[in-house]
């Protein structure tokens, strides 16, 4: 709990300090240190056994000035109050470091759906979307996966909506099938988006991708897939790691092998005997890290430690503030969550845009367009960093802030 208000405060912080740096007034802090809107909602699950569950869910909406709120909903026992607000208030950052037209926005449920059969996922995935029907919607809010959620639940979460609304309503939620209206390169599209963020920071130090020694932890949907774009980019990934612990090969991992054998919530390490702990991982010897899994994992107590001169932030919220100045201290390149973990949300975009269309493209016209727009960010946050003499973390929120901000400024709000 400390660790989510810790989380929460901290978010606050960076963009007071970046709503500062960019001249605005206190009001207009006032108005974006917390989301303009945030809903409890109550689900009643009729679970397997007979009984029923009653549920906690949440969904934030941080700021609409400048276009309908989108973010992910996440299923995990640990969702809280302050953790959806701090994510909603961080996806309003991705979309203004992307340029997209959108605030921030985020839900999620307590629960653990690894303990859930299928029916009662179903039931819960639909009861949520009964819940928050009213506060959502193609040009309201548009929620996508997030944590332990995947284009199954966005398939069953469309159709309860569309039966509610009675049409046919692709565009209220992103990361859907590619026969429910999803987009060629969603799946993808996180570790494609951390992909390109690497490629662009290993220029920035001179370190070339083939033979570079990576770690990554966690091997869910960004970790796993970004193994896999790294091993194929001709680095070599010695370390990944699980909720359970690490396996580490100096010469490199088999991640074809390790893909193959993960279960759907990225659980590979149970199958193996020689493992490191997470805190080993993280302290390896390599070039690049990849925190891909939870928040504050790079804390004070082991920023000195770490090795990689390249941090990139697939998770969100991997690494505190303070940690933050000890590695920019130490000449760490440190790419942070807003614009590294910013993939997804951009392939969203485009889908909801293809929805919006009804015209669709192929998976080589997404990624083109995902490469363009990451490239961009990554240049305008990294420009900003050295002109304005600040962190890269800093600079990303200056640059993401700013559309929401501007907005409600002609808006008149502020
Ligand atoms: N949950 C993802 C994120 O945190 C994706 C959100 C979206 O696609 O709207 O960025």
């Amino acid at each position: 709990m400390a660790e989510n208000l810790n989380l929460f405060t901290s978010t606050q912080n960076v963009i007071k300090e970046a709503l500062t740096k960019l001249g605005y007034t206190e009001e207009m802090y006032e108005l974006l240190k917390e989301p303009l809107r945030m809903f409890t909602v109550r689900i009643p699950v009729r679970m397997d056994d007979g009984s029923t569950k009653v549920f906690t869910g949440y969904r934030a909406q941080h700021n609409d000035a400048a276009g309908p709120t989108k973010g992910g909903v996440r299923f995990h026992p640990e969702v809280n109050e302050e953790e959806v607000k701090a994510l909603s208030m961080w996806m309003t950052l991705k979309a203004g470091i992307v340029d997209l037209p959108y605030g921030g926005g985020k839900g999620g449920i307590v629960c653990d759906p690894r303990q859930m059969s299928m029916g009662e996922v179903e039931r819960l995935s639909r009861g949520y979307v009964r819940a928050i029907s009213q506060i959502v919607g193609p040009s309201k809010d548009i929620p996508a996966p997030d944590v332990y959620t995947n284009s199954q639940i966005m398939a069953w979460m469309v159709d309860e909506y569309s039966h509610i609304r009675e049409f046919d309503s692709p565009a209220f939620i992103t990361g859907k099938p590619l026969v429910l209206g999803g987009s060629h390169g969603r799946e993808k599209a996180t570790a494609q988006g951390v992909t390109i963020c690497i490629h662009e920071a290993a220029k920035k130090r001179g370190i070339d991708i083939k033979g570079a020694r990576v770690v990554i932890q966690g091997f869910g949907n960004a970790g796993s897939f970004l193994a896999k774009f790294m091993h194929d980019a001709g680095a070599k990934v010695i370390g990944i790691s699980d909720a359970y612990g690490g396996l580490h090969d100096p010469e490199g991992l088999d991640i074809d092998y390790l893909l193959d054998r993960r279960d759907s919530f990225g659980t590979i390490t149970t199958l193996f005997e020689n493992t490191i702990t997470n805190q080993e991982l993280l302290e390896l010897d390599c070039d690049i890290l990849v925190p891909a899994a939870i928040s504050n994992q790079i804390t004070e107590e082991n920023a000195d430690n770490i090795k990689a001169s390249i941090v990139v932030e697939a998770a969100n919220g991997p690494t505190t503030l303070e940690a933050t100045k000890i590695l920019a201290d130490r000449g760490v390149l440190l790419v942070p969550d807003v614009l590294a973990s910013s993939g997804g949300v951009t392939v969203s975009y485009f889908e909801w845009v293809q929805n919006n269309q009804g015209y669709y493209w192929t998976e080589e016209e997404v990624n083109a367009k995902l490469h363009t727009a990451l490239v961009k960010a990554f240049d305008n946050i990294y420009e900003t960093a050295q002109t304005r003499g600040v962190n890269m973390r800093l600079a990303a929120y200056m640059v993401g802030v700013r559309k929401t901000a501007e907005a409600s400024k002609f808006r008149g709000w502020v």
